[in-house]
C-alpha cells in the first residue's frame, strides 16, 4: 500500500515537474513567436490556419539546424528570425505593417547572453533582414542602438542584402492601412511581431525580436521591439525574452528585463516571471505575449490576448507550433 502511494506521489510530482521545468533540460531549447493579440478564431480560415503554422515550422526548422549542429543560441535566433522576416505572412521584413504614410520602416533587436552584448535598429527602409543590421551594430559598432536612414548606409557598406521600399509592402498591408485611416481597425490588421530565443548546448541564452510595429503608426514611432531590456534581452545568468504586443505599453513596464530580474532575484520560474510581468502590462492597460527560456531550462510562452503564433523546439525532438491561447 505504502509503495503504490509512493509511486503515484512520484509520478505526480513529476509531471507536476515537467509542466514549467523539464525534470532533465533539453540539450538545447528554441521557442520562437509571430505576434499576439492579432489573430481571431472566427476570422481564421483552415488556409490561413495552415500557413501560419508551417510559416512557424520553417523558422523552427531553421533555428533547430544550428542549435542541433552544436551552433550558438545567438546564430540560432537570427536564422529563426530571419525566416519569419522573410514570410509576408508576419509582421517583420516582407509583410510588415505600413507608417500613416504607406511605408514600412522596420525595427529589430539582438542580444546574447554570453556577455550581454546587443544590437538594436530602428526605422530601417531597405535592410531585406533588418535582424542582421541589428546583429551587425552589435557586432562592429561598438554601440547598441542605431536609428534611421545611416543604417541602411551601414548595411550596405557591410554587404547586407539592400532591397527597394517597396519589397517590404504587400497588397494586405496595403488594404489594411486603407481601412485604418477609414477608421475600421480590425486586430488582424493592427501590429503583430516576430521573435525567438533560444538556449545552445553549451547552456548560452539569446534573444531576437523584429517588427514593422503598429498598422498606420506616425512616420517616427518605434515601439518595445529594438529597446534592449523591453521587447528584447538575454543574460545566461537569469533568462532570454522576446516580446509582442502594445509597444508603448513594454516599454514603460520594461517587461524583457522585469521578467528576467523576476527569475534571477526572486528565484521565479519563466511562467512565473512572464504571467507577473503580463499582469503589469495589463494594469497599465496594454496586451501582448512573451516568450521566455530561463537559465535553469523553464519555458514560457504566455500571452493575455486570444492567441500568440508561437512554437518551440528542442533536442528531445519535440516540436510544435500554437495559435490559440487554449492550445
Ligand atoms: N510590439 C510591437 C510594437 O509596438 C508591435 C507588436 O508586437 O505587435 O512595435
Amino acid at each position: 500500500m505504502r509503495i503504490v502511494f509512493l509511486a503515484i506521489a512520484a509520478a505526480l510530482l513529476s509531471a507536476c515537474a515537467s509542466v514549467e521545468t523539464p525534470m532533465a533540460k533539453p540539450e538545447w531549447t528554441l521557442l520562437i513567436h509571430g505576434g499576439a493579440g492579432v489573430m481571431r478564431r472566427a476570422e481564421m480560415t483552415p488556409g490561413m490556419d495552415a500557413a501560419y503554422r508551417a510559416g512557424l515550422n520553417d523558422a523552427l526548422e531553421a533555428g533547430s539546424k544550428v542549435l542541433a549542429g552544436g551552433g550558438l543560441a545567438v546564430d540560432a535566433v537570427e536564422a529563426a528570425v530571419r525566416v519569419l522576416e522573410d514570410n509576408p505572412s508576419f509582421n517583420a521584413g516582407k509583410g510588415a505593417v505600413l507608417t500613416r504614410e504607406g511605408v514600412a520602416e522596420l525595427d529589430a533587436s539582438i542580444m546574447d547572453g554570453r556577455d550581454r552584448n546587443a544590437g538594436a535598429v530602428a526605422q530601417v527602409r531597405t535592410v531585406k533582414n533588418p535582424i542582421r543590421a541589428a546583429r551587425l551594430v552589435m557586432e562592429t559598432t561598438g554601440r547598441v542602438m542605431f536609428a534611421g536612414k545611416e543604417v541602411d548606409a551601414m548595411a550596405a557598406k557591410a554587404g547586407l542584402e539592400i532591397v527597394p521600399p517597396e519589397y517590404f509592402i504587400t497588397p494586405r498591408r496595403l488594404d489594411a492601412l486603407k481601412r485604418a485611416i477609414a477608421g475600421d481597425w480590425q486586430p488582424m490588421d493592427r501590429h503583430g511581431t516576430v521573435g525567438a530565443v533560444a538556449m545552445d548546448k553549451a547552456g548560452n541564452l539569446a534573444a531576437a525580436t523584429s517588427t514593422g510595429g503598429m498598422n498606420a503608426k506616425p512616420p517616427g514611432r518605434v515601439g518595445d521591439s529594438p529597446i534592449i531590456g523591453a521587447g528584447t534581452y538575454a543574460d545566461n545568468a537569469s533568462c532570454a525574452v522576446s516580446a509582442t504586443g502594445d509597444g508603448e505599453h513594454f516599454i514603460r513596464a520594461s517587461v524583457a528585463r522585469m521578467i528576467c530580474a523576476r527569475v534571477q532575484m526572486q528565484g521565479m520560474s519563466a511562467e512565473q516571471a512572464a504571467s507577473a510581468t503580463l499582469d503589469e502590462v495589463a494594469a497599465l492597460g496594454g496586451t501582448g505575449g512573451v516568450i521566455v527560456l530561463s537559465h535553469d531550462g523553464s519555458a514560457a510562452l504566455r500571452m493575455n490576448t486570444e492567441g500568440m503564433f508561437r512554437g518551440r523546439a528542442d533536442a528531445t525532438g519535440f516540436r510544435r507550433m500554437g495559435i490559440y491561447a487554449d492550445e
